[in-house]
């Protein structure tokens, strides 16, 4: 046991943190322009906002808030969650993600922990790695309800209103202003640096010891920031922040072999030890 214990304590990774969409399946599957359109369908008819504008607000909300959903809830909408949720998941096209054989007997063959961390709601990210054929795959899943718990107190059961000032975004952006000075949102999510180390300490990850998988570079260079090692995945072009890019999430062991390597040579020893998260896989 020594020796394994030894073995542990020098192994260089113990965790892999993958993001969900994008990044276990890929882009083309068509769920994330699906997914862009079912918001900007939320906005027109559920928050009542000028069809003319949307293209361009989700745009800038996306790019400052990391989510559309965070940027909506800083400029001064209120909604229920889990109804936003259901309106922008509950029709993708979900049919077009097929069982990944491959990724799966890859992740199974690494004996070391794995965990999903991603924006989305706990209902959409069991769709997807149900569909995926991905289930028991993963420790946990870091999502929506672990970053942001609700309760009635804070908008659940809320019907989607405007509070009487909201802040005029298009207009803020038009006026050459850099943004520095945004009104802030109460959503948490990346690649907002205080998310990504809100899900390490869910998840009881050390940033030097784990690699984060994610399509997003935004997110890549956060989790560089707090320290993770990177992956950025959909593009073999490594962009600063990322320490290796794939392709496609397929090509994991040709780009890290060391990971099968070190699990090789500690002959399956280092079981993981179960944490508490929002969702088991
Ligand atoms: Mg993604």
């Amino acid at each position: 046991m020594e020796f394994d214990d030894l073995y542990a304590q020098s192994a260089k990774y113990e965790c892999l943190l993958f993001d969900l969409d994008d990044t276990l399946y890929p882009l083309s599957s068509g769920l994330a322009t699906a997914c862009r359109q079912n918001i900007e369908g939320y906005m027109v008819e559920k928050l009542g906002i000028d069809k003319s504008k949307i293209s361009d607000m989700s745009n800038l909300l996306y790019k400052n808030y990391g989510t559309t959903m965070a940027g909506l809830r800083a400029i001064g909408y209120e909604f229920d969650y889990d109804d936003y949720h259901s309106f922008v998941h509950g029709r993708l096209p979900y049919e077009n993600l097929k069982q990944d054989h491959v990724l799966r007997n890859l992740l199974l063959s690494l004996p070391i922990r794995k965990v999903i961390f991603t924006n989305a709601d706990e209902i959409h990210a069991a769709e997807v790695l149900s569909r995926l054929g991905l289930e028991g795959c993963f420790e946990g899943i870091i999502c929506f309800e672990t970053l942001n718990p609700t309760s009635e107190s804070d908008g659940k059961g809320l019907r989607p209103t405007a509070s009487a000032n909201i802040f005029d975004i298009l207009e803020h952006f038009s006026q050459h202003n850099d943004g520095s000075d945004l009104p802030k949102t109460p959503v948490l999510c990346k690649p907002s640096e205080v998310a990504i180390k809100q899900a390490l300490n869910v998840a009881n990850l050390d940033p030097e010891r784990t690699i984060f998988f994610d399509d997003s570079v935004r997110n890549i260079q956060a989790g560089k920031n707090v320290g993770l090692h990177t992956v950025l995945v959909g593009t073999s072009n490594r962009v600063k922040g990322a320490d290796f890019a794939l392709e496609s999430i397929h090509n994991i062991r040709e780009a890290l072999p060391e990971l099968w390597e070190e699990a090789e040579k500690s002959d399956g020893v280092r079981y993981s030890s179960k944490v508490a998260m929002e969702v088991t896989a």
